[in-house]
Order: structure tokens, then sequence, then C-alpha cells
């Protein structure tokens, strides 16, 4: 049996066309078209029937119900949108993209239980810390892995690692002034730095810092030197920089935070093993930029280093999760198996033949031309790039379909707002629509959301 209040207020929810009618309802049907709005009131009021049987009691008027349904549509936290901009690795949409093997590693060890922390042969307890370490190894040639949440975090890690294992107060870390560095998103190399509990020696010039520089700066408490690639920038003209080879003659635990983690050669992106080979005691980067996985900070090099910063108490706090595991062995496997380049849209997209990213854009123009006879349409070559603060300068020739004949901020605004959201970019006027960066099938996204925009 109901009890009455619950009938009461079920029988108080407003109708779907009482809010419609509503001065809230009309609001939401003109922002975001009458089907979605009044989609979302239905379901808004769905929602709310069943909060009401399960004994809640929500404010059930016209423009509460209307509000419920604009945060619905407009803020359903994070959803999956088109990249149409061209920018592989672009870090506002999530840089990579994620293998169907990866994402299915991930899907299994969500729905079920895992060996996380437990050895399957002993049945005692295991180490999170070990998964992918045989992978990791067997690619790189490094003696031994760590996994951590990111690569800021990884390096902040390595860094507190050398302050601990220094034992002294406050150990120097040498670093040339031009690779005092700002990736983005507050991470800039002097304040990770401090943060860990080193002291940062500067050695060099912005433009040129020599291996003399570095021998100067050499003293009793220094702790190691730190190498960091210059991933988002150029350096042009006169210029001199001193390499991991070089650096490793010093005698000094020589970090390096690369960065993008080319495990391939993609453009003159530095590849973990030369940077190993080259003597670095270890090597730091991103699991989810041009390694094309989840997003993980990995550090690969010598036991001693790597576990000294498994033992450190920030690892705890830095510690990946079963997902990002899961998908990060799959990745990992890919290149194993020698089938990167197909399995990884990271790599495909930036792989794809210009000829057939050229076909791409012309069928897709021409499907748009017969839905949009309103529109003007056209197939131009663009530039795509690698993003995510790699390879700031590599251009990846491209097309793009260009929308005209139209305000294209607001075009692109519509297509922002429709379900799910498609990402381009307005240029000289048009808004453009890179192939480049869409997955196989998202060209039916495309023509449904400029249909729904313009159709
Ligand atoms: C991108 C980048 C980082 C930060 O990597 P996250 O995985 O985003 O934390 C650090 N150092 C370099 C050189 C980078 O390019």
């Amino acid at each position: 049996m109901m009890e009455t209040g619950k009938w009461d207020l079920l029988r108080s929810l407003p109708a779907v066309d009482a809010v419609m009618r509503d001065p809230s309802g009309r609001t939401l049907a003109a922002r975001h078209g009458r089907a979605p709005a009044t989609a979302a009131v239905r379901e808004t009021l769905g929602g709310l029937r069943r909060r009401i049987v399960a004994g809640e009691r929500p404010e059930v008027s016209e423009s509460t119900v209307a509000e419920a349904a604009a945060r619905l549509l407009s803020g359903r936290g994070l959803r999956r949108v088109v990249n149409a901009t061209g920018v592989v690795l672009h870090t506002n949409l999530g840089r990579s993209v994620l293998s169907e093997r990866a994402a299915l590693a991930a899907y299994d060890a969500a729905t079920g239980y895992s060996n996380l922390e437990y050895d399957l042969q002993s049945g005692a307890r295991g180490s999170r810390y070990d998964h992918a370490v045989p992978l990791l190894k067997a690619l790189t040639g490094a003696e031994d892995a760590l996994v951590v949440n990111n690569c800021a975090g990884a390096t902040l890690l390595a860094l507190a690692a050398v302050v601990e294992s220094k034992g002294s107060e406050a150990p120097e870390v040498i670093v040339s002034r031009g690779q005092l560095i700002e990736i983005g998103g507050g991470f800039r190399i002097p304040e990770v730095l401090a943060l860990s509990g080193a002291r940062l020696r500067e050695v060099g010039t912005t433009n040129r810092t020599r291996l003399s520089d570095y021998e100067n700066a050499v003293n009793e408490n220094t702790g190691a030197v730190l190498w960091v690639h210059p991933s988002n920038f150029e350096t042009v003209g006169f210029t001199e920089s001193v390499g991991i080879r070089d650096l490793s003659s010093l005698g000094l635990p020589v970090i390096s935070d690369v960065g993008s983690g080319a495990l391939t050669s993609v453009g003159e992106e530095p590849r973990v093993q030369a940077i190993l080979r080259d003597g670095a005691d270890l090597a730091i980067f991103s699991g989810d930029k041009l390694l094309g996985g989840p997003q993980a900070g990995i550090a690969v090099g010598a036991s001693r280093w790597v576990s000294a910063m498994r033992r450190h108490p920030l690892a705890r706090a830095l510690r990946a999760d079963k997902l990002c595991l899961a998908a990060l062995e799959a990745t990992l496997d890919s290149y194993l198996q020698g089938t990167a380049e197909q399995d990884l849209p990271t790599l495909r997209m930036i792989r794809t033949p210009i000829s057939e990213i050229e076909g791409r854009a012309t069928n897709l123009a021409e499907d748009l031309k017969s839905n949009l006879p309103n529109l003007e349409i056209d197939v131009t070559p663009s530039v795509a790039r690698s993003g995510g603060g790699t390879l700031p300068t590599y251009e990846i020739h491209s097309f793009a379909v260009r929308l005209g004949g139209t305000d294209p901020e607001a075009l692109a605004a519509e297509l922002r707002s429709s379900n799910p959201p498609v990402i381009g970019r307005v240029r000289e006027g048009r808004l453009w629509l890179d192939v480049r960066t869409l997955l196989p099938g998202e060209e039916e996204a495309v023509i449904g959301a400029l249909r729904d925009a313009h159709g």
C-alpha cells in the first residue's frame, strides 16, 4: 500500500504539455529545440516519479521540472563527443581514444573482481605495481617499471625519491634554463621541483646550455640531473643543448621527463627506448599521449630508482587504478604483438594516408550537400596536429569539410549542443570539420547533428 502523501505528490506532478507551456518550458524549447526539450522533460518526470515512489519528496513545479531538464540537456557531465578539430591528442577532448582491446580489458576489470593486489600462485597478497611491468620491460629494455596516475605525478615522485635517497636537507637538481618549461594545466618544472623538496640548480641560458655548464654546477649536494623534453614548443636559431648521452657521463642520476612517450617513431619525438639506451636512469612519460593508452604516468629505468619511487609514501597517493592498469596492459600488448598501428586509434589517425582522408571528406561533403541544400559546402586541404603538447610544429596533411552560408559561430554552437556534441573549428568565416579525427562511423553523427541544426 502506498501512503497517501506519495499519491498526492505523484498526482501533483505536472504533465509534459503543462511544463512545455510554462515560460520556463518555452525557454527550454527555444534553447535546445522542441523535440529534445520534450524528451528531456519526459525523462525528468520519470526520474521524479521514481524518487517519489522511493519515499523522497522532491519539488515538482513546472519551473523546477524545466530547470532539471535543462541540466540534463546541457550538462550531462562527462559525455562522448565527436572530435572534428583535426587535433588527435586533444587535451580538452580527452587525449587518446582507447583501442577496442584496451576498452574491453577495462570493461572486464570494471564488471568483475580482479587480481589487482592478489597473487594467484601463492594465494597471498600481491602488488598492483607488478601489473604491466613485464610488458614495459620487454618493450623498453628497462630493468624495472612503475605506473602511476599521470606523467606529472611520476615526475614529482621521481624527484621526491631523489630527495629521499640523498638523505640531505634539500639536494640540488640541475636543470638547463632551456628546459624550465610549463606543460599546461599549471605543470611547471620549477614548481614541481620545489614541491618534491629538491632545490633547483639552473644552468645555461634559455637558448644555449653546454655540458660544461652542468659540470660546473656539480657539488656534493647534487642529487640528480633532470632532462626535460620541451614537448610543446621549439627553439630555433642560435641554440645548443646537451643530450642524455653526455649528461650520463657526469656520474649523476639522470632523470628524463620525456612527456609524450612514443614507443614507435612519430615525427621527431624522442623514443623512450633511445632515451634509456643513451643512459638515462629514468625515463618518464604519459600513457595517453603518443603511446595511445589510458591516462597514466610511466617510469622505466634502473631498478634502484624505480624501487625508490615505489617505496616512497607519495606513491600511494599517485597510484593508478585497476581500469587504467587493465587498459594499459592491453595497449602495451598491442605493441608487443606488432599490431599497435592497427589497434590504436591515436597511431591510426596520425598515419591514415592522405588519399583515404580525402575520400572520406569528399563522401561526407556529398552526403551533407544532399541533406542541407541551404548551406555552402566544400572540401578543403587542412592541417591536422598530433596535439596534447606533442610535436608542436609537426603538420599532418588532412582534409576538412567546410560549411558556409550561415553564421559559423552559431552553427558551431548548435553542433556543440547536439547529441552527441560535434566539435569543429571556425576559421576564415566558416566552420571546418576535419575528418582525420573522426572515428569510423562518426560521419553519421555529423550528418545527424547538422540535419537537426539546419535541416
Ligand atoms: C605532457 C607532459 C607532462 C605531463 O603529462 P601528464 O600525463 O599530462 O601528467 C610532463 N612532462 C612533459 C615533458 C610532457 O610533455
